[in-house]
């Protein structure tokens, strides 16, 4: 086998069409994306059939574009990585389709990529030696979900929320604020003019002994506040609320994330997804991982929100591990991500495209990832 496999990463599980080539040493030979904010942003959230509509005409030439930008021939792949699920189900089926068709056509494997494990491997973009065990925390639009990593592509899931994601907490405010979509970068901007301590909102959970989540009191919290304040004809001051309601939800993702490393004995943090490009967030985890000597990984903003460079990085673990999928691999929009992933007996690349790339023993994360914050209703 190749010691030093070069992968091809393809990404459209929602709004983001996006490609990537990343070798087996972890150089990133290329990352394009092309986001659709512009198709969704007049509806205040993805619209699932538009979604698919933009990645049909655009995958190819995203597709295209990485490949010319790393400066290499299609024969130098050694694999085609591909966003299986969870997301929208049309949005997967265009690269799932495009993925099969390019791995087929340069008998090359195909691995069939959770998109939340190209969050969880996206911790060793920038840092491949980053340290193992360790804690990982995905925080996004569709997930708030706690890891324990104990090597490549082993993990456990050692907490999550029970309801709303942070990402979809920070969204919703920012549509109760009319502050536009995505509605993360915008409160992150608000608040920093703000203060925090000038409104404060529950945290939910934070003194509870569990691990896990719950973001949706903290957003009716926000619904009866501007409700009365609007019955009280005072004026709302849209830059304290937003600076805390975002410090509310900073601080118990914070004190979750640091008592899973005080809880699991590690000695290292990654934090990543969409939210993790969030400032306070960013400063207040450097701030206390400082204290605490842990060692701190925050992907660069690129690497936060959906990229196809970590579903390349995800599929170097699945072609490491002898993790191939088979030509009948479909798109699977409410697929949970199995607990663990272990090393199958190794295959060569095309006899091992039989197997399946999901182990037993999956745990219920949640199914509809995109589409409760999706779809462009209310
Ligand atoms: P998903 O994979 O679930 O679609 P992404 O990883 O693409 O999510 O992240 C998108 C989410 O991240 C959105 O909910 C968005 O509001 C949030 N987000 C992005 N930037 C920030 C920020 N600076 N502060 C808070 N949330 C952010
Ligand atoms: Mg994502």
């Amino acid at each position: 086998m190749n010691p030093k496999p070069r992968i091809l990463g393809i990404e459209t599980s929602c709004d983001e069409t996006a490609a990537a080539v990343v070798d087996g040493d972890g150089r990133v030979a290329s990352s394009v994306l092309s986001s659709q904010d512009d198709v969704h942003g007049k509806y205040g959230g993805v619209v699932p059939e538009l979604a698919s509509r933009r990645h049909i005409e655009t995958v190819e030439r995203i597709v295209a574009a990485a490949m010319q930008q790393a400066g290499l021939p299609w024969s130098s792949l050694s694999a085609v990585a591909v966003t299986r699920g969870p997301g929208l189900a049309g949005a997967l089926l265009v690269g799932v389709s495009l993925g099969k068709a390019l791995a087929y056509a340069l008998k090359v494997p195909l691995l069939g990529v959770n998109h939340l494990e190209g969050h969880l491997a996206s911790a060793w973009i920038d840092e491949p030696d980053f340290p193992r065990p360790c804690i990982v925390l995905v925080v996004s639009g569709g997930h708030t979900h706690l890891f324990l990593v104990e090597s490549a592509g082993v993990y456990r899931l050692i907490g999550r929320t029970l309801d709303d994601a942070a990402g979809e907490a920070f969204d919703k405010a920012a549509k109760m604020l009319s502050l536009g979509y995505p509605g993360g970068p915008a409160i992150d901007r608000m608040a920093r003019m703000g203060n925090a301590a000038a409104i404060r909102f529950p945290r939910p959970y934070r003194k509870r002994s569990t691990l896990d989540f719950s973001f949706s009191g903290i957003k009716t919290a926000l619904l009866y506040y501007l409700r009365d304040l609007d019955r009280s004809g005072k004026a709302r001051s849209v830059s304290d609320i937003a600076a805390g309601y975002q410090e509310a939800i900073v601080e118990v993702l914070v004190d979750k994330a640091f008592e899973a490393v005080r809880r699991f004995h590690v000695k290292a943090l990654a934090v990543v997804g969409g939210v993790s490009a969030n400032t306070r967030l960013r400063a207040l985890l450097t701030e206390r991982a400082r204290a605490a000597g842990v060692h701190l990984s925050l992907p660069r903003a690129a690497y936060c929100t959906d990229n196809a460079v970590m579903i390349a990085m995800a599929g170097h673990w699945l072609f490491e591990n002898g993790r191939f999928n088979s030509w009948d691999m479909e798109a699977d929009a409410g697929w949970t991500l199995p607990e663990s992933h272990g090393p199958v007996e190794r295959q060569g690349p095309l006899q091992g495209q039989a197997r399946r790339s999901s182990s037993p023993g999956p745990v219920a994360l949640s199914a509809g990832r995109k589409v409760h914050r999706g779809r462009a209703h209310a």
